[in-house]
């Protein structure tokens, strides 16, 4: 089987990322029905009653418009769907020359109506969650009965909307046993992309199981070896890339497109960024430091000039072993992970298995449980 070839309507693979993100991810709403255990946002029914407003949005999206054409936005939650002037805000960012697309959480709201309110608004794409290969994995995971049927239904909607579907899945204790399964259920459902995502121990996500560095390393292994017909790629792993250029194969390059132009060689604040439901501009939505609100700032600005993005943007800047290795300017590590478990992004990322020859200073730690899993490989 071939990798799905590219399409040439995103922003142009080359963007300069001191210039604009490649994906800047906004979280709409921390409102949603679900209790996964391993959400960011630690989401919770109700919405908060200081989200950014319809008003605030639009606005939010007109300066989003600045970095260039065809910025892709991704609209996350919480559930994005418990706004209900989401799909108008699709359609605004669409016809203000965005790329929309949109993470939903798999709920009764997830209709196949819905779905197709959204490819009708323009949405370019639809990412579910999918973290275990049956409703019973995958619904204890979620904390909702029924979810399992209700994101199957979903991925099946967009597919007859004609709607390009991401699969993303979490790669922790609890789910690393069942990533072979999923990954068949990925290209049964057609998916373009699956987007792997290695546990950043924030939010409910403390109460997971990170695996060990070892056993990232064969999953990763695993992954790059893989025969895919859908594009991968890993989200806050970027020592794929090492992986990648380790075992001298052409996937997730760096440069490598997943159809709607996303690159894959990015980090937090470096061709990424994220706006909190209340307009705090993260890095990324797992590394929680603030360097603006957009209800005072630009997003532009904040993105550009930033001392926590511009820091995060150089890798001569990190420290520890990520400093001294050779893969830096093509890896750099997890700075969210490096966050969540030292309280400085420039740190080194424990996750990372791989010591260069030239350093001897202290390793990273990261306290891990392997629990009774087998290897994914
Ligand atoms: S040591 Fe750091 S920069 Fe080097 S491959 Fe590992 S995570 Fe990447």
């Amino acid at each position: 089987m071939s990798r799905p070839a590219s399409e040439s309507t995103g922003p142009p693979r080359r963007v300069d990322t001191a210039e604009r993100p490649f994906v800047l991810i906004w979280e709409l709403t921390q409102a949603c029905d679900l209790a996964c255990e391993h959400c960011r946002a630690d989401a919770h029914p109700d919405r908060h009653p200081d989200e950014l407003s319809t008003a605030e949005a639009k606005t939010l999206l007109d300066q989003v418009r600045e970095f260039g054409e065809n910025q892709l936005v991704v609209f996350s939650g919480g559930d994005p769907l418990k706004r209900d002037d989401a799909v108008d805000l699709v359609q605004y960012g669409t016809d203000v020359g965005l790329n929309v697309t949109m993470t939903p959480s798999g709920t009764a709201s997830l209709t196949p109506d819905a779905v197709h309110d959204l490819a009708d608004a323009g949405l370019r794409r639809m990412a579910v969650s999918i973290d275990g290969a049956t409703a019973d994995s995958h619904d204890a995971f979620r904390g909702e009965p029924g979810s399992f049927e209700e994101t199957i239904a979903a991925a099946e909607a967009a597919r007859d909307a004609g709607l390009p579907l991401q699969i993303n899945t979490t790669v922790c204790g609890q789910t690393v046993a069942d990533l072979p399964a999923i990954a068949d259920l990925v290209a049964d459902l057609g998916a373009v992309l699956w987007s792997v995502f290695f546990l950043v121990p924030v939010g409910r996500g403390v109460t997971l199981d990170p695996i060990s560095p070892e056993r990232a390393e064969r999953v990763m292994e695993w992954l790059v070896d893989g025969d895919w017909p859908f594009a991968v790629k890993t989200t806050e792993a970027p020592h794929y890339r090492r992986v990648v250029v380790q075992r001298g194969s052409d996937a997730g390059d760096g440069a490598a497109s997943d159809g709607i132009g996303r690159r894959t060689g990015i980090t937090a604040g470096d061709g990424f960024a994220f706006v909190s439901h209340v307009g705090e501009v993260y890095p990324s939505g797992f590394l929680p430091r603030s360097a603006g609100n957009v209800r005072r700032d630009s997003i532009v600005d904040v993105y550009r000039d930033a001392d926590l993005f511009r820091s995060l943007r150089d890798p001569d800047a990190l420290r520890g072993k990520c400093g001294a290795c050779e893969f830096r300017h093509h890896c750099g590590g997890s700075r969210s992970r490096a966050f969540a478990y030292t309280g400085d992004p420039l740190e080194s990322d424990p996750l990372c298995a791989y010591v260069p020859d030239r350093y001897d200073g202290p390793l990273p730690e990261q306290s891990f449980t392997e629990g009774d899993v087998s290897t994914a490989d």
